[in-house]
């Protein structure tokens, strides 16, 4: 049904929904690769493993979510607030827990109703309040926007793949040596 490879750079699920909009800080160049409500059931079914319906509701749910969790991530890495953007993720949270159902064992958690737009306001609301905003990450490449965790020792992660991202840059560096050199 699809024929785009789904990638899951993101180590959680709310940042790799994040990432379904590629190079959005280059407006010449994004992609929000969740066009239809089918490819978002795909992109659902490829990082959760679960199946759920979606339609243009849901769909139009999801990318609201999705501009909302991104918004307070980037604003969080610049060192501001966005109080819209917070009750946006908030008013999802607080509906999902509505339809949620309690779990019965530890770590307690609730369990999403089912619908794809509750399981993800429910990974968004827990990226959110979990106690180390300090590993995310926005990748350092030129437009591509995509967030992650970085989860290496040191906090050294820079980019969201560094076979893709992170190769383009060594690749400019190494011309503009060249250039210099010329
Ligand atoms: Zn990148």
């Amino acid at each position: 049904m699809n024929s785009y490879e789904w990638r899951f750079v993101g180590g959680h699920l709310a940042l790799d929904l994040a990432n379904t909009v590629a190079w959005r800080l280059d407006p010449a160049r994004t992609v929000d690769r969740l066009g239809s409500a089918d490819l978002l059931a795909d992109w659902f079914r490829a990082a959760t493993g679960l199946t759920a319906d979606a339609d243009a509701g849901v769909l139009r749910r999801v990318r609201a979510l999705r501009t909302a969790a991104t918004r307070l991530v980037d604003a969080h890495l610049d060192g501001a607030a966005d109080r819209g953007s917070a009750r946006a993720v908030f008013d999802a949270w607080r509906a999902a827990l509505d339809r949620a159902v309690p779990g019965d064992r530890l770590p307690l958690a609730e369990t999403a109703s089912g619908a794809i737009e509750d399981h993800l306001a429910l990974a968004v609301a827990e990226l959110l309040r979990r106690p180390d905003p300090a590993a995310l990450r926005r990748c350092d490449g030129d437009g591509c926007g995509w967030l992650f965790l970085d989860t290496t020792r040191n906090h050294s992660r820079r980019w969201c793949d560094s076979a893709d991202c992170g190769n383009r840059a060594r690749v400019r560096a190494y011309t503009s040596r060249r250039r210099e050199r010329a």
